[in-house]
């Protein structure tokens, strides 16, 4: 096997300004890739019509830039994409691999009561598999058939993970009732693509990606590295989010926090350094993953105020 270029990604949803989390990510992702030598790109993850905006798509370009994060060529729209999409979904019809739904969320719900609820959301308990009638007036959703058996991979930073995708989730969706595609088929499909070799996103997705390597197996792709970086929390354990509009990189900006008190304490919360404001490129001599903090940080309202205050 030769060893491919290193190429990662950044993938964020344009439903509103980057906050501290996705800029951390964002951070790590950039300091891998070019640590590397290699490649980094930037897809705008907006299939979701109703929620992405696109005043937040020039506002996330703002942001990268305003951080010291720059990317590798033509940026990926996933709302451009529909055709690569539909030839992945034709690819797994073929393959006896995805079936209609037409079960409400609620029948869903029902279906799954506990304790078989499921590690994102009910457990789908695969009433339509065997090809129930479609419910008339309702549009169907396509699902992908799980495989049975468990999923292992390496974790950069969680190390191995183990799933038994059947059990934690059920067949799951691959494209909407609306006909846009699902979120996991859109990222195996553009990761693909695009010659993603390696993927750093934030830990949330980290139960998604025996998901997206099932999908991956299907279409005969090949599979990334991953990295989930841990998320920020507040004190009281839960994701950082009360604050959340007030730590957009915009609202901090705008109230005189410097890139590089920025990004010295998004390296501080990853374990890189003391929170000595810097810029980016000054983090990439000696940058290694294997460095970067593997638990939740908890972010301190003092910090913040510090920042706006020392800055
Ligand atoms: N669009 C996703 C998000 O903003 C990230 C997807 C990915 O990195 O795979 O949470
Ligand atoms: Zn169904």
């Amino acid at each position: 096997m030769t060893a491919r270029r290193y190429v990662g990604r950044f993938a964020p949803s344009p439903t509103g300004r980057l906050h501290l989390g996705n800029l951390r990510s964002a951070l790590l992702g950039w300091l891998d890739a070019r640590a590397a030598g290699g490649a980094f790109l930037l897809r705008i993850e907006d299939l979701d019509p109703d929620r992405s905006k696109p005043e937040h798509v020039a506002g996330l370009f703002e942001d990268l830039q305003f951080l010291g994060l720059d990317w590798d060529g033509e940026v990926l729209h996933q709302s451009r994409r529909a055709e690569a999409y539909r030839e992945a979904l034709e690819q797994l019809r073929l393959a006896g691999r995805v079936y209609p739904c037409t079960c409400s969320r609620a029948e869903v719900a029902r279906a799954a009561s506990a304790p078989h609820v499921g590690e994102d959301g009910p457990l789908y308990p695969g009433t339509c598999r065997a090809g129930a009638t479609p419910k008339a007036g309702r549009t169907a959703s396509l699902r992908f058939k799980v495989a049975p058996g468990v999923v292992r991979f390496h974790d950069a930073l969680h190390g191995p993970f183990v799933q038994d995708v059947e059990h934690a989730v059920g067949d799951f969706v691959v494209q909407r009732t609306d006909g846009v595609a699902s979120y996991q088929l859109a990222v195996v499909v553009d990761d693909a693509a695009t010659g993603v070799t390696h993927v750093l996103r934030g830990d949330d997705l980290l139960s998604s990606t025996p998901r997206q390597l099932q999908l991956i197996d299907a279409l005969g792709l090949e599979a990334p590295a991953y990295a989930h970086v841990p998320l920020l929390l507040q004190p009281d354990g839960k994701r950082l989010a009360k604050r959340e509009g007030a730590l957009t990189a915009a609202a901090l900006r705008a109230r005189g926090v410097s890139a590089e008190a920025l990004v010295g304490l998004l390296a501080k919360w990853s374990g890189l350094g003391d929170g000595t404001p810097c810029r980016a490129a000054e983090l990439l001599p000696g940058f290694s993953l294997s460095k970067v903090r593997r638990e939740p940080t908890v972010v301190h309202d003092e910090e913040l105020d510090a920042l706006v205050q020392t800055t």
